[in-house]
């Protein structure tokens, strides 16, 4: 699938629910109204539409949410997508998750294909994360991390950079990535959602800044790794590790964009901080042929947008986008 652009869409990542255990501060409102369960697709429909995706030329597949692993009966839908893997219809299947399932799931996944996965951790301080999550334990998620690294699955630990909140923990998380053998990702806040801009304009820390503190205390190497997503990445010198950098707002990186993100509702949206989408569901649903639907995601990828124009910035309006990231899934 070619964009207008000439980008090559091979990247799909699918929010299997909107409904998450945790309530992160900057990525939903403490009283966020989730979809009725009606409006979901059920398993059996994401895995025809990721299949149609597969079938048309997506290699790698990220289940994300909300939380992938609250959705009841996810590993019948992780379970039934390895068979691409199987057939070399798909290079890799992984998701996004916060970890507090992980420990019930790590073996699961492992044995269903899944090698890697990313896991959300803004802090190693536990009173710290329950404040950050407002419902997380960190223990838990610890617990879950070990399950995963007993059962072979590569980790990479993801944190959003926030001022005044985890900004003097980064060479502690760098370390302990180091100890633990995870790669590390550093990611900017970005304006999505609304959950009082006032706060949101307090948490963000550009990369640039956190990089140069950083660089004080360790040496990164330059490497042109890359895992087909946003992320450009040094190697640790001291730990061998690598450290990503996701920075939506200080460099965009829309050149080299290869994704789309359907939410569990259907929806297609060709890019993460524009509003434009396609409903899949109904051509989905008319009939047991997948003609209309193929269809209906060649038409979406002749309108993916050249690029996202996020800013955090006190003069401009709120929120750039009003969905959460819970929605279209991070
Ligand atoms: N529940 C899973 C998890 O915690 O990883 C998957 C969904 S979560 C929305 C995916 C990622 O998006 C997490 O790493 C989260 O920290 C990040 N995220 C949420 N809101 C964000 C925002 N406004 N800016 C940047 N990252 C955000």
């Amino acid at each position: 699938m070619l964009d207008p652009f000439g980008r090559t869409v091979s990247y799909l990542r699918v929010s299997v629910t909107d409904r998450c255990d945790f309530r992160c501060v900057y990525c939903m409102a403490e009283d966020m109204t989730f979809l009725p369960k009606a409006d979901l697709l059920s398993l059996e429909e994401l895995d025809r539409l990721c299949s149609a995706f597969i079938g048309m030329g997506v290699r790698k597949l990220r289940l994300t949410g909300g939380e992938p692993l609250v959705r009841r009966g996810i590993m019948t839908l992780i379970d039934s997508l390895g068979r691409h893997l199987k057939t070399g219809g798909l290079d890799e299947l992984t998701l996004t998750t916060n970890g507090s399932q992980l420990e019930k799931y790590a073996a699961d996944l492992y044995r269903a294909g899944v090698r890697r996965i990313n896991v959300s951790l803004d802090t190693l301080d536990a009173a710290k994360f329950t404040e950050l999550t407002r419902w997380g334990r960190l223990d838990q998620v610890m617990a879950g991390l070990q399950a995963a690294k007993a059962a072979g699955l590569a980790v990479k630990i993801n944190a959003v950079a926030l001022r005044g909140v985890n900004d003097t923990e980064f060479d502690d998380l760098i370390a302990w990535c180091g100890r633990e053998g995870f790669d590390l990702v550093l990611i900017e806040v970005m304006p999505m959602g609304e959950i009082g801009e006032a706060a949101r304009m307090d948490q963000y820390l550009p990369l640039s800044m956190a990089r140069a503190s950083i660089q004080r205390k360790w040496t990164l190497d330059e490497t042109d790794y890359r895992t087909g997503g946003p992320a450009r990445y040094y190697t640790v010198r001291e730990t061998g590790r690598r450290l990503g950098f996701i920075t939506p707002l200080t460099h965009n990186f829309c050149e080299s964009c290869n994704r789309v993100r359907l939410t569990c509702t259907g929806t297609l949206y060709m890019c993460l901080g524009q509003n434009d989408a396609a409903d899949l569901r109904a051509p989905l649903r008319a009939s047991e042929s997948n003609v209309l639907l193929e269809d209906a995601i060649r038409e979406a990828i002749a309108r993916k947008p050249k690029g996202h124009d996020f800013v955090i910035d006190r003069r401009k309006a709120p929120a750039a986008v009003p969905r959460h990231m819970s929605v279209t899934g991070g």
